[in-house]
């Protein structure tokens, strides 16, 4: 065998390998070079998820015609010049390969015009075939255009996902660029269709909320630490919207977006028994430290560093959420809308003769859903502005009942499918608190500070899912036959989809299969579904939708946590659904035995508390 150099395509087509893998990263490359051009606005547009068209346009320092063919020849860049420069890098791009592997995968067009131009120049490239620069007229600034991503590498371009999938992760790489240059102007616009346009010049908080979403607002706490010249600023979310996946963590080291071991350790630490273990906290995290004690140049695509002080940089992440977490009141309280404006009666609210306390009366019997019954009725004929926050004296006997059951022993019990296990100590519990059902939707109850008002569906759906989450680690759920296939309709990446769910549907005891190239047959369906009158239909194109956009988690205990978290929606009582006393009676020992139970999967609260201090404020005791 001899021994060969390799040809020049070939060679930027190998480091192709490494840093392009998808149309996210050339817009990754893209827009970080626009970014250390000192651009103030970028605009990116893609086609079809980015594989046959990206285009990213900007404001920025632009190039000089003879620069053009330099760009795109390998390991020529701008950004550094000597070996000492590595050790402190403070632009995005330094390797100076990005151009050059881009280009050798794609048919490529730059336009380009410095600021001290007249006019723009153009050079294309397609393979190994470099045009000659021409000029063109444009604006200064840098247009680049991307077309037919991997169209001579066959394999490659197997391995790209459907254009939806991969327009998602092109979301998600503008948003994480965008979210740590909050002073640029970003637009992001797939197919014509405008997916966010971020004004320049907001403010890191502006910038973060616009990208997370305004709604989650009330949700999110600002963080600000420093140590020892490190800088930490960010937003994390209260406990409340954990979540399954890790999706909603970002990080990022002198606004390079990055992943690293030491901060999500820190993280999960800092959180620890506020969320469950297997969920993630959201977080965007911006650390600020001197290039110098970071090496960026560990990772193909820069997306882990070296700090030189990790322990230093875990410790101020792990105190700096810790403390702003201990700061925050987490448990969500009742808010009073305009407080004084509620019209209350002279005197403290008594419960009316017939409904009384119920002290020491057996609970689960006939008069304690009478006197449920009065109270319902009582409540109905209030103010709406008193229905607010009436409650109702209960014995808190769960303090004495410490030996309450586990939740683990009514999982084990197979026949309970899912639903509201029947056991011997329910009545106990159900006597030990005192709980009432309100409009068939909210439960009121109480704990050692105050009233508990209970959303009766976040609640069970909490259930649900811990449940289906225990089960399935044992095995794959129980599973029915349908004696005529239930025909589901679907678009044809949904169908396609079902291939990467088998996996997953045999653990959760479903059997589907195409039929035809857009339809799905079901065989077979969860028997606790079935049991909780979930529409097989319903769910999985339910499902399929989800998994035709990709939506799901790559991470398969992660998808499949994402999934379970469906079916407890689906399968989970609904507002409106009259419970039993048992029924109550367990979801109320649900929340109790399993702490943190204080949200749904969803991260919506699953209860509100009225503390003894707000209800004396609000009666004019204090
Ligand atoms: P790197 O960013 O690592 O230097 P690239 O291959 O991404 O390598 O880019 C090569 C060079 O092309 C850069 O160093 C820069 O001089 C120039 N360049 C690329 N994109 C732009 C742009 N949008 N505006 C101005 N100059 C650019
Ligand atoms: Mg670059």
């Amino acid at each position: 065998m001899s021994i060969r150099k390799l040809p020049a395509l070939l060679v930027n087509q190998i480091a192709a390998g490494e840093v392009i893998e998808r149309p996210a990263s050339v817009v990754k490359e893209l827009m970080e070079n626009s970014i250390d051009a000192g651009a103030r606005q970028i605009r990116v547009t893609i086609e079809t998820g980015g594989i046959e068209l990206i285009n990213v346009a900007d404001d920025g320092s632009g190039m000089q015609p003879e620069d053009l063919p330099l760009a795109i020849a390998p390991h020529a860049t701008s950004k550094i010049e000597v070996a000492n420069d590595l050790e402190a890098i403070a632009t995005l791009g330094f390797r100076g390969e990005a151009l050059a592997s881009i280009a050798s995968v794609s048919r490529m067009t730059i336009v380009s015009r410095a600021r001290e131009h007249d006019s723009a120049s153009m050079i294309n490239v397609e393979g190994s075939n470099e045009s000659v620069v021409e000029p063109v007229a444009g604006p200064v600034g840098t247009t680049i255009r991307v077309r037919n991503l991997f169209f001579n590498t066959p394999a490659r371009r197997k391995f790209m996902r459907t254009p939806p999938t991969e327009a998602g992760h092109v979301r998600e790489v503008a948003s994480s660029i965008a979210l740590s240059h909050p002073d640029v102007a970003v637009v992001l616009e797939h197919d014509g269709r405008v997916v966010f346009d971020l004004p320049g010049g907001q403010s890191a908080k502006q910038r973060a909320l616009a990208i997370l979403g305004t709604e989650l607002s009330p949700e999110l706490l600002e963080l600000n630490a420093e140590s020892d010249g490190v800088r930490l600023w960010g937003m994390i979310g209260r406990p409340g919207i954990a979540r399954a996946t890790s999706r909603h963590i970002m990080m990022f080291v002198n606004g390079r977006r990055i992943n690293d071991r030491t901060i999500h350790h820190a993280l999960k630490e800092a959180y620890r028994g506020l969320i469950e273990p297997n969920r993630h906290p959201t977080a965007v995290l911006f650390i600020v430290v001197d290039p110098a004690a970071v090496d960026v140049n560990v990772h193909p695509t820069k997306a882990e560093v070296r700090f030189r002080h990790q322990a230093q940089v875990h410790g101020l992440i792990h105190s700096g959420v810790r403390t702003r977490l201990r700061e925050a009141d987490l448990a969500p309280a009742v808010q009073f809308a305009g407080g004084s404006e509620l019209k209350l009666q002279s005197a403290p609210w008594q419960p009316p003769q017939e409904f009384g306390t119920g002290r020491g009366s057996g609970a689960s019997d006939g008069g304690e859903r009478k006197s449920a019954q009065s109270f319902v009725d009582y409540f109905r004929q209030l103010d709406p502005k008193q229905k607010g926050f009436v409650y109702t004296e209960v014995k808190s006997a769960l303090e004495k009942e410490p030996e309450i059951a586990p939740l683990v022993q009514q999982q084990n019990d197979s026949n309970s499918g899912g639903g509201f296990a029947e056991s011997d100590e329910l009545p106990r519990v159900q006597q030990a608190a005192r709980v009432l059902q309100v409009h068939s939707s909210f439960i009121v109850t109480q704990d050692e500070q105050g009233l508990v008002i209970i959303d009766q569906h976040a609640l069970h759906e909490r259930v649900m899912f811990e449940r289906l989450k225990q089960r399935v680690e044992q095995g794959p759920l129980q599973s029915q036959r349908l004696l005529m296939p239930a025909v589901v309709r679907a678009g044809r990446a949904q169908v396609e989809a079902l291939a990467t769910l088998q996996p997953m549907l045999g653990k959760l005891g479903i059997e589907a299969e195409p039929m035809g190239p857009e339809s799905v047959a079901v065989h077979a369906f969860t028997t606790l579904l079935f049991e909780r009158k979930v529409d097989p239909v319903q769910f999985m194109s339910a499902l399929l939708d989800e998994a035709g956009d990709n939506k799901f988690a790559d991470d398969p205990e992660a998808a499949l946590h994402e999934v379970l978290d469906m079916m407890a929606c689906k399968a989970a009582i609904k507002a409106g659904d009259r419970l039993t006393d048992e029924e109550l009676g367990e979801l109320i020992r649900f929340r109790e035995t399993v702490e943190r139970s204080s949200n749904c999967p969803h991260g919506r609260p699953t209860s509100l508390r009225l503390s003894i201090r707000d209800l004396e404020k609000q009666f004019g005791r204090t």
